[in-house]
């Protein structure tokens, strides 16, 4: 049986009739740029999210920079950030005209050490960075600690983890802003760029407004300079289509994770992700570990199962980030896990039947 990594079109299917209608109203009334579609998706977001303001924007690498633009983020400016996610987590520091400074995982979650955070920070640093990778929500409550008694801000990238919940309150209510990726693939997913950003600081929402709007909130008055990065219409509209859904989508891939949880927990040589009691993980990917991880990955790609690597190369080993000098032994756990980690298929409209050829490819080939 062939399983898709995801299935984008079997998701439309489901929807069909309203993304449809959707499209049409946007063209039909030409508001492809701001306008009624997109600040009604800024106002569902921000209800849906408990925020206060949502800031919609081209996509979540610019959610990202314009938040640290906003807090103020200047040259020599030094902002702590995961050493294992996505590229956009750390290129936006520098973009914003800081440096990146990587801290290690713990080692079970797959996201930010807080015991590692203090080490990392010096006069110079301004913010944290922590990412809820793979839907599963960061340690907010000694990320927070750690911040308050330093001064610092901190920006939640919730990528990967729309409505995630630690301690039962979510995840992007923790920090002073958090961003967020509309890319098709995630859990809340556009048809095409989009990202968005929510606070609950009127002031800082007023800024990251200004700055994606080439410094201005009226046409016409740039009180800054800023950058050019919106949400358009036709985005927004599908947005607002998908997002009522998304408790239910979230709620299926929980299903599934359970599922594979009973199915590969016993597995020895198999890692599958964490669960906390207090933390309630959404599944954007559902990531495992194995020694063999290379050659599991071609077992079940010759069986027409498909897999991706999340993230293959750490961000302090990539060769963008060579000059920093990192030795393996900087980041033991994020390095430790790069070679072992692999996302198996998860997605809502995945079927039972396919969860169990997944787990049968897995048992074929640990049963070797
Ligand atoms: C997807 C992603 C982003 C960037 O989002 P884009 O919309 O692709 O720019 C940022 N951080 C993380 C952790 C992501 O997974």
């Amino acid at each position: 049986m062939n399983v898709p990594f995801a299935d984008l079109h079997s998701q439309y299917l489901t929807i069909r009739e309203g993304i449809d209608e959707a499209i049409a109203a946007v063209i039909k009334t030409s508001s492809f740029i701001r306008g009624p579609f997109v600040q009604k998706f800024e106002e569902a977001f921000a209800q849906a999210t408990g925020a206060s303001h949502c800031v919609s924007c081209a996509n979540g690498t610019d959610s990202l920079y314009i938040a640290m633009r906003a807090l103020g983020v200047k040259a020599g400016d030094e902002v702590i950030t995961t050493a294992h996610s996505w590229i956009s987590s750390s290129e936006t520091i520098s973009q914003a005209g800081g440096t990146p400074v990587f801290c290690d995982t713990d080692g079970f979650s797959y996201t930010l050490d807080p015991q590692r955070i203090e080490d990392r920070i010096t006069t110079r640093t301004v913010g944290i960075i922590p990412v809820h990778l793979y839907g599963q929500p960061a340690d907010m409550d000694a990320i927070m600690a750690i911040a308050r008694k330093h001064k610092l801000w901190v920006i939640e990238d919730c990528a990967q983890a729309h409505m995630a919940r630690y301690k039962g309150q979510m995840v992007g209510s923790f920090g002073n802003a958090a961003s967020y990726s509309f890319y098709p693939g995630k859990n809340l997913g556009a048809m095409g760029d989009a990202g968005a950003l929510t606070t609950d600081d009127a002031a800082l929402a007023r800024r990251m407004a200004m700055l994606a709007r080439h410094g201005g909130i009226n046409k016409g008055e740039h009180e800054i300079e800023g950058i050019n990065s919106r949400l358009d219409g036709l985005q927004a509209a599908i947005l607002s289509v998908k997002l009522p859904h998304l408790p239910g989508w979230t709620q299926r891939r929980q299903q599934i994770a359970r599922q594979y949880d009973a199915l590969l927990g016993d597995v020895p040589s198999i890692t599958t992700p964490a669960t906390f009691p207090d933390r309630e993980h959404v599944y954007h990917l559902y990531v495992i570990r194995h020694d063999r991880r290379d050659e599991l990955a071609r077992h079940l790609n010759a069986r027409g199962i498909q897999t991706v690597i999340n993230y293959p190369v750490a961000l302090p080993f990539l060769p963008c980030y060579a000059h920093m000098g990192y030795q393996p032994e900087d980041f033991p756990n994020a390095y430790h896990n790069q070679s072992r980690i692999l996302s198996i298929p998860i997605f809502p409209e995945m079927l039972d039947a396919q969860v169990q050829a997944v787990v049968a490819g897995i048992r074929e080939f640990v049963g070797r």
